[in-house]
C-alpha cells in the first residue's frame, strides 16, 4: 500500500521539517523490521536528511544553494523558475530509510527535510512502506 503525505509550504524555498510526521505514519502501519521510500512527486521540489537539531544548518544549506544557484542568470526554461529544477535536481527526490523495532532509524542529529524551491505550495510526498510485521 501507499501513503501520502501533504505538506503546505509557506516560502519559494523552505526546508520543512518531516520527521514526526515520518515516524508517526510508521509507527501507525506497524511494520517491524524493513524500509520506506520517501518520493516526492514534483519537479521543483526535493527530499534530504540532515541535521535538524540546530535550524542555522538548514539556512545555511538555503542560503549556499541560493548563491550556487542563482534566481536569474540566462536560464533557457521559459516558465521562469530554472533555478527552482535545478535546485529540485541538486537535493535529489527520493530517500530509502531503514525501520529496525518498528522505528525510523535515524542518527541523533538527523532529521527529514522536504525542500521546497517554488513555493508556496500544497505538495505531495509519497510514502511506500516495505517489510514485517
Ligand atoms: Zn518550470
Amino acid at each position: 500500500m501507499i501513503n501520502e503525505i501533504t505538506i503546505k509550504t509557506g516560502k519559494r524555498n523552505e526546508f520543512v521539517d518531516i520527521t514526526q510526521e515520518v515516524s508517526e505514519l510508521i509507527s501507525a502501519h506497524g511494520v517491524k523490521e524493513g524500509f520506506v521510500i520517501l518520493y516526492v512527486p514534483h519537479t521543483t521540489a526535493g527530499i534530504t536528511i540532515n541535521e535538524h537539531a540546530d535550524p542555522s544548518v538548514k539556512r545555511d544549506i538555503l542560503n549556499k544553494l541560493e548563491e550556487l544557484v542563482p534566481p536569474h542568470e540566462g536560464y533557457t526554461h521559459m516558465e521562469g523558475n530554472a533555478d527552482s529544477h535545478i535546485k529540485a535536481t541538486l537535493v535529489g527526490n527520493t530517500l530509502t530509510i531503514p525501520i529496525s523495532g518498528g522505528r525510523l532509524v535515524l542518527g541523533t542529529w538527523q532529521g527529514i527535510f522536504f525542500c521546497e524551491f517554488d513555493g508556496p505550495r500544497t505538495r505531495k510526498l509519497i510514502v511506500k512502506v516495505v517489510g514485517e510485521d
